[in-house]
């Protein structure tokens, strides 16, 4: 007789969170005394398409045929469309979200235009992109269609707003920065924490990085043929997208290299907005400031395991 070859410990934990653990048919959670069903029956094909993990009971009732092996194949696919379509609604939805927070927390370096109508226009962009998504099957099964529609609402209200000289910008966009906070801290971190590896963090940062070095080279050569502003929002769009990998909840950053990637991008993404002060010394301020922020983001990379910047 042949001996049934064993299921790997990755497939098993593979499969117990295809099915949240929860038995795909009842709703049990016991999920200790869980088995996995072969779907064609044939012990030794040990695939993950080929498994489904389920409780002892429905396992039974799969045996004397009370759930047909059609049924099951049915379960198997709905259960993987629906684990793919989690994924990408929370790769969309938590860049949004994020921006959200990073606009509303630079209000005060942002409070005069251009800044103001970009911060604008953005945040009627994300509204849009919210409402689409709340009608998105996964926020209706979950029951987050509210929660979304209310970030939209508050979102509009702030973009429609009455302009008073006398409450600044914080003011407006308080509510909606807290309610985009509360989504990240009740639905997306949870969700990130629980994903294994899913992003590739590590390597957009050190991507990012080598763009940053690379801009701090030309430097020079751009400032003297003109082109700060060019150089400006160059700098800034590398500052926010450093930001961004910054507020992913998981465990590729420890916590307190986060804090630092956090505050140095920041500046990053806020050189754009400093251009009060004119000609030489403008630019002479600005080369430093690049420099210097560079060198703090290299000095960053150097405590972070696995990142290969400078090898180029
Ligand atoms: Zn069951």
């Amino acid at each position: 007789m042949k001996k049934r070859p064993r299921i790997i410990q990755k497939t098993k934990s593979l499969l117990q969170k295809e099915i949240s653990s929860i038995c795909p048919f009842c709703d049990n959670e016991d999920v200790d005394h869980f088995h996995f069903h072969h779907i064609d029956e044939n012990p030794e094909n040990n695939d993950m398409l080929n498994l489904l993990m389920l409780c002892p009971i429905c396992h039974s009732k799969i045996t004397k045929g009370d759930i047909t092996r059609e049924d099951v194949e049915r379960k198997k696919r709905d259960i993987s469309t629906n684990q793919k379509d989690v994924l990408l609604f929370f790769q969309e939805i938590a860049p949004l979200v994020f921006d959200l927070i990073i606009f509303g927390e630079q209000e005060k370096d942002r409070s005069i235009n251009p800044w103001v109508s970009r911060l604008e226009s953005r945040y009627s962009e994300i509204s849009n992109e919210l409402r689409r998504l709340a009608i998105k099957d996964v926020s209706i099964q979950k029951g987050w269609t509210v929660l979304l529609d209310e970030l939209a609402k508050s979102i509009d209200n702030f973009v429609n707003r009455e302009v008073c000289l006398y409450r600044g910008l914080t003011e407006d966009i308080k509510d909606a920065v807290e309610k985009a906070k509360h989504l990240k801290v009740s639905i997306i971190d949870p969700f990130f924490a629980s994903q294994r590896a899913p992003l590739t963090l590590k390597k957009d940062f050190a991507m990012q990085l080598r763009m940053l070095k690379s801009l701090n080279d030309r430097a020079e050569m751009m400032l003297n043929e003109g082109k700060i502003e060019e150089l400006q929002g160059k700098v800034s769009e590398i500052g926010h997208d450093l930001l961004i990998l910054s507020m992913y909840n998981t465990e590729d950053f420890p916590k307190a290299i986060k804090g630092k990637l956090y505050s140095i991008s920041r500046e990053i993404h806020l050189m754009e907005t400093k251009r009060n002060n004119h000609s030489f010394d403008r630019q002479e301020s600005f080369r430093n400031r690049l420099n210097e922020l560079s060198g703090q983001l290299n000095a960053l990379a150097v405590e972070l395991p696995n990142v290969t910047y400078a090898a180029n």
